[in-house]
């Protein structure tokens, strides 16, 4: 079989040669068949011994040595000078028939040189967890890591309880994420630096190199792009949950799906991972969290900006300066739609807010109310409080002002408020199920996740009250 996978050509200051580890009897428990053949590999191949050891590390390919990069981060606010891939190895790197360049890691590989005092290894629940949302995050056309495989290693790990040690294989337009620039910003290694730059360029930004400052274009382009998905991430109730800089990539791709999760009911200030303790990662503190740490990336950045500090710094400002009013317009573009609206409107925001309040004051399901909507049904079972009577009324005069028909409008809303998302207690149940050895209920969920706009009476459904999950974990 020929391999797609090349070597990631990372100088040595940057990522370490290291192979995973042995496990006694990995066993391929899900795989991602569309997604294998986009990238050059069959999928009965990987599904063969040959492949299996390949998803599980056993193999070693010729000229491709496995990596574990280097980054830094700002865990929760305070800076890590080193943390890096302490339970991942990069594989290699695949270009797919588009062109595109992917990179193929496992994760929960086994220790590397940057386990710190982990263990280098992965439990089954997060693992499937991983699987689950990014898959679910990539049918709703948010970019997203993908997941291409999960084994499990035959192997038991010590959490908080005896569990399933797995591996995940992960898919990303690269893992180049704002720690890894601040990994060498803090040694002051420019070349490295510089090399980074050149190559977020080649893959992520590949216009900016016209640009009469290439760096400043790529900033800029990670800016806008950032927006962009933190601005789909509100409009579908997705909640990072540990949004570290070492988790926030130049691509613009969700990566590292930890504590993460959908809401349920609607509640600005929600947090669901056990591990923030401030909310400094809720719902609605993202988009501020997400320019924070744009801000972070622009402090490695500065000297390839102007040689000159302080010009360097006022057009970092300026061009940081705009990622609020980017996110507002992204997420403005992401909203109007979930309520049929195909125009803009001066008072667009005021609708959309007055909405969001009503929900939150009702208790109401993100999802199922914007889906509701979608459908000419009630948002409350009963008699309607006044304040959405009230709010109805000027969303039907909203409505009024659209050119497009009613049918039209209400097309554009099915299209824009999923049906079905990865909710907790769905997650959870996948998770437990194949902790026993029953894939079925993962296998069905993933399935479903794969039609996000299929209506679909059970999928659909919020948690009963004794199946809301209040609290995730990071899983490490
Ligand atoms: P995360 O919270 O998954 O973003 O990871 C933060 C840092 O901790 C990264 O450097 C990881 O590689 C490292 N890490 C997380 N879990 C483990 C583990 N089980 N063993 C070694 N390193 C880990
Ligand atoms: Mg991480």
């Amino acid at each position: 079989m020929h391999l797609p996978l090349r070597r990631a050509n990372f100088p040595a200051s940057m990522a370490v040669e290291v192979n995973p580890a042995s496990f006694a009897a990995p066993r391929l428990v899900a795989l991602n068949d569309a997604l294998a053949e986009t990238l050059g590999f069959a999928p009965e191949w990987l599904r063969s011994p040959e492949g299996v050891a390949l998803l599980s590390g056993q193999t070693r390919i010729e000229g491709v040595p496995a990596l574990a990069q280097a980054y830094a981060g700002h865990q929760f606010g305070q800076f890590v000078p080193q943390l890096g891939d302490g339970r991942a190895h990069l594989l290699g790197v695949v270009t797919d028939a588009r062109g595109d360049v992917h990179d193929v890691q496992l994760k929960g590989s086994g220790p590397t040189p940057f386990s710190r005092r982990g263990d280098g290894l992965a439990a089954l629940g997060p693992v499937l967890r991983e699987y689950l949302v990014s898959e679910a995050m990539a049918a709703l056309n948010v970019p997203t890591t993908r997941a291409l495989a999960a084994v499990t290693t035959g192997e038991t790990i010590w959490r908080d309880k005896p569990q399933p040690g797995a591996i995940l294989t992960r898919v990303a337009a690269s893992h180049l994420r704002v720690g890894t620039f601040q990994y060498f910003a803090a040694r002051e290694d420019r070349e490295a630096l510089a090399f980074l730059c050149d190559l977020a360029i080649d893959r992520h930004a590949p216009s900016a190199r016209e640009a009469e400052n290439p760096v400043k274009a790529l900033y800029e382009t990670v800016v806008a792009r950032q927006a962009q998905l933190v601005a789909r991430w509100m409009s579908l109730g997705f909640v990072h949950g540990v949004m570290n800089t070492d988790n926030m990539t130049l691509s613009g791709e969700t990566i590292d799906y930890g504590p993460c999760a959908f809401l349920d009911t609607y509640s600005h200030d929600k947090v669901f991972s056990s591990i923030d303790r401030n909310g400094r990662y809720a719902y609605g503190n993202q988009p501020r969290l997400a320019g924070w740490n744009l801000a972070r990336l622009a402090e490695t950045l500065l000297p390839f900006f102007d040689t000159n500090e302080d010009r360097a710094l006022a057009w970092a400002q300026e061009a940081l300066g705009r990622f609020q009013s980017l996110y507002e317009e992204a997420w403005l573009d992401r909203m109007r739609p979930k309520l049929g609206l195909a125009t803009k409107g001066d008072q667009d925001k005021t609708l959309i807010e007055a909405l969001l309040e009503v929900m939150e004051t009702e208790t109401l399901d993100w999802t199922l109310s914007f889906r509701r909507l979608a459908r000419n049904e009630n948002l409350v079972a009963g008699h309607a409080p006044a304040t959405l009577e009230r709010w109805m009324a000027d969303w039907q005069a909203r409505r009024a002002l659209e050119p497009a028909s009613l049918k039209a409008q209400q097309d554009l809303m099915q299209r824009n408020n999923p049906a079905v998302i990865a909710r907790n207690h769905r997650v959870a149940e996948a998770i437990a199920a194949a902790e026993t050895g029953d894939f079925s209920v993962f296998e069905a969920l993933l399935q479903r996740l794969r039609q996000p706009y299929d209506n679909d009476a059970a999928y659909e459904l919020p948690p009963m009250p004794e199946q809301i999950v209040h609290a995730t974990f990071c899983g490490t």
